[in-house]
């Protein structure tokens, strides 16, 4: 079997760019569904939050609003395909809050990965393909390219933890930023580190209280001996 027969993403840039984004929208969807499966969850998500879930700009979402209230102004139908077609929630009079009902969300990740899939499937990929490019986070750290990027919810010690599991457990509410394979790695070795030196600190700190400083006397090692190496 050759290398582009089980491996597609080799080939064609824009099949790449097409599988990546089936592959994060399907992952957003699955985990959101995870935490927000309940019928009827009223929870909302902030535009910085709902921008980085569906993989475009916060400007960009912002001008999808402007876009949505022209068109229903002119009686224009919305493409269910464009992320104007998010129904912000009903804000208080005068509000300048913004936020998105978490169905919003995901009723729109379902059309794009259903858009997307309509569009790959007439590529007539064998499935095995599509299933190694579409599993998720793994996917994108085994197949993505040196400008795939990935969207991950910073932790307080700077850890980036995937976007997607972060939002099914509940630690999304940090900064969110896009990393490439090579700035995850960085990032997630920085922290790592630091949370090492953190805990070799607290080690030596336990140490020197148990281990009292030797008060007998004895010369520590050879090169304070008299008559030592001279
Ligand atoms: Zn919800």
């Amino acid at each position: 079997m050759s290398q582009s027969a089980t491996n597609p993403l080799i080939s064609n840039a824009k099949l790449r760019r097409e599988l990546a984004d089936l592959n994060e929208a399907t992952e957003m969807a699955r985990q959101m569904r995870q935490a927000h499966a309940k019928e009827g969850c009223a929870c909302v998500a902030s535009p910085e939050l709902v921008a980085a879930i569906v993989c475009v700009d916060v400007a960009t979402l912002r001008r999808a609003r402007e876009r949505r209230e022209a068109n229903l102004k002119e009686g224009v139908p919305l493409d269910p395909h464009h992320v104007s077609s998010m129904r912000p929630s009903n804000q208080p009079e005068g509000s300048r809050s913004v936020a998105y009902p978490c169905s919003e969300v995901l009723d729109f990740l379902d059309r794009r990965c259903a858009e997307i899939k309509k569009s790959v499937n007439a590529r007539n990929l064998p499935a095995k393909a599509i299933a190694a490019a579409t599993r998720g986070f793994s996917s994108f750290l085994t197949q993505g390219d040196a400008l795939s990027t990935w969207p991950f919810a910073l932790q307080p010690d700077g850890r980036p933890v995937d976007l997607a599991e972060a939002l099914e457990i509940g630690i999304a509410d940090g900064p969110i930023e896009r990393l490439t394979v090579a700035q995850f790695g960085s990032k997630l070795a920085a922290a790592a580190s630091q949370a090492f030196h953190e805990g070799e600190r607290e080690a030596l700190g336990e140490t020197l209280d148990i281990d009292k400083p030797d008060e007998t006397g004895e010369p520590r090692d050879r090169w304070e001996e008299s008559g030592g190496p001279l």
